[in-house]
């Protein structure tokens, strides 16, 4: 069964309701089916006019789901204001984008005469919409990577119907937004088909979402377990599809000893505020801070250790990540070589920073550390050197970010040592920072959010930003196609 429940108190709200049933899966995804081809025959115009239709519905109706995604989140109003203004941001530059011509990527060469390999016929390059497209709501951004994100946002764009998969802990709010998509839907005079919502109190759901035939790819956020267990049953169906799983992360945060010539306190503030950013619920979320063993290094330390104490960080989103939490911190807390340096021992309620010191050696020996703790806890590790650094890197290996203060700004290569560092993170990293904190992701062309693997299963595509919707098409070489066929402009049969 599914409820609506406080996050801050955890009551209940309302009545219960079942989880959707086998049945009404299967019809929910030959729904989707059945209106791909009517949806992928819209003109870049009439996509762009949806999603728009979809952003202004959204900010219309921000009075009525803004409470109801406080209660079930626990992540307040400002944050929340914030990010469905983010969400309708998203959904109105994917429309821009489709304009622009971002699904169809038309590359045209002419016929030449003459024998092979220099003679040819006329080749155009398409994309096609992919298909049905399953999306798997995240817990931690109830507008942002929920049912109107940025998966449903860049599968529409693409021409593709979403089957949405709405996460349990913000239930009411996802059936609301439904229906408010549902409206838009028939508005724009689309097939009900193009948005669907499933819900699910246990992992059936997901499952036979996830091997339903007529599914052709799966977007999904969410943690390491559920992505690599739906990854796995996307690749093992009859007919394989893309899983696009944006997965958990630990955000390593490089400290560079030139980082640290201003003095510490403006850093440790700024990283402190950020490790406990919406009580530390953010797949971004520094989780692993390198500072090297030096004077200036022990001062940071001590600055950052003096501004956690003092946080106070908000409820979590639900009962299962709270309990996840502390079971994290327990096992930090009773992990003989970590030295713990603030611990606000609060095992219920809401949740206390936790900061723990570890030596680079130890560190590197023992796999549990690199894994992470979601919520407001962080390991500050020491290093000698940028040797240690590079090593520590690649020990933790894909992640969704990597930050890097003190690397010298301007034209001038920098060091090989430095250098060395900078390579690392690049090569295991999806986004590098060269200043502020990896919290709060911009939503532009250029942005890449992903990563190599644990942080992605699919590094070569991102979640966020308007190169998402390439992650829903696919490309195709039309050979001596006639004209009608090349002059349909983003509209595809
Ligand atoms: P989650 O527990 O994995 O849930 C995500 C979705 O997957 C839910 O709909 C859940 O449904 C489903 N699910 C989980 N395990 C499943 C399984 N074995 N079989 C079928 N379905 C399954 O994650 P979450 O609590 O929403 O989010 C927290 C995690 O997400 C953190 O690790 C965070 O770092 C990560 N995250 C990553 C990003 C990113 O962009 N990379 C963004 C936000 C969050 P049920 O609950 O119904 O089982």
């Amino acid at each position: 069964m599914l409820q609506s429940t406080d996050a801050r108190s955890g009551a209940l709200h309302g009545a219960a309701w079942d989880e959707s049933s086998p049945e009404q899966i299967d019809a929910a995804v030959a729904a989707a089916a059945s209106a791909a081809d009517a949806f992928a025959a819209k003109s870049n115009a009439q996509r762009a006019a949806f999603l728009r239709a979809l952003a202004q519905a959204l900010t219309d109706n921000a009075a009525a789901l803004l409470p109801v995604a406080d209660r079930e989140t626990a992540l307040g109003l400002p944050r929340l204001e914030g990010e469905l203004a983010r969400t309708a941001f998203q959904l109105r530059g994917f429309a821009d984008a489709v304009e622009q011509g971002a699904a169809q990527a038309f590359l045209d060469e002419t016929a030449m005469a003459g024998a092979p390999p220099a003679g040819r016929p006329r080749l155009s390059r398409i994309q096609a919409p992919l298909g049905p497209v399953a999306v798997f709501a995240a817990s931690n951004f109830p507008f942002a990577f929920s049912v109107l994100g940025g998966d449903s946002a860049s599968a529409f764009a693409a021409g593709c119907p979403v089957v949405l998969k709405a996460h349990p802990g913000h239930p009411q709010l996802s059936r609301d937004v439904a229906a408010i998509a549902a409206t838009v839907v028939e508005q724009c005079g689309l097939p009900a088909g193009v948005f669907q919502l499933v819900e699910g109190a246990s992992v059936a759901v997901g499952v036979q979402l996830v091997q339903s035939p007529a599914i052709a790819a799966v977007a999904f956020t969410g943690s390491f377990k559920g992505g690599t267990a739906l990854a796995r049953l996307a690749a093992d169906r009859p007919r394989p599809v893309p899983f696009y799983g944006e997965l958990g992360s630990v955000n390593p945060l490089v400290v560079l000893p030139a980082a640290l010539a201003g003095g510490p306190d403006a850093l440790a503030q700024t990283l402190a505020d950020s490790i406990c950013l919406g009580a530390g619920q953010f797949c971004t979320s520094p989780g692993v801070i390198v500072v090297f063993k030096d004077a200036p290094g022990d001062a940071f330390v001590q600055q950052l250790r003096t501004r956690l104490a003092a946080a106070a960080p908000h409820a979590m989103l639900n009962a299962g990540i709270r309990a996840a939490f502390e079971r994290g911190v327990d096992q930090w807390r009773q992990h003989a070589k970590l030295q713990v340096l603030v611990d606000g021992r609060q095992p219920q309620g809401n949740p206390r920073p936790f900061l723990a010191q570890v030596d680079v050696a130890d560190f590197l020996a023992d796999h549990r550390l690199h894994e992470e703790v979601f919520g407001c806890a962080a390991l500050v590790v020491r290093v000698d050197d940028s040797a240690q650094v590079v090593a520590l890197l690649n020990a933790i290996g894909g992640t969704l970010t990597s930050t890097l203060w003190g690397v010298p700004a301007g034209d001038v290569q920098p060091d090989e040592a430095v250098l060395a560092v900078v390579r690392t993170a690049v090569q295991v990293s999806g986004r590098v920072l060269f200043s502020g904190v990896p919290t709060g992701v911009a939503v532009t062309a250029a942005q890449h959010h992903g990563g190599p693997f644990p942080a992605s299963t699919a590094p070569f595509t991102t979640s966020v930003g308007y190169a998402a919707v390439q992650r829903f098409v696919r490309p195709l070489a039309l050979q001596d196609a006639p004209g009608w066929l090349l002059a349909r402009e983003g509209a595809f049969l």
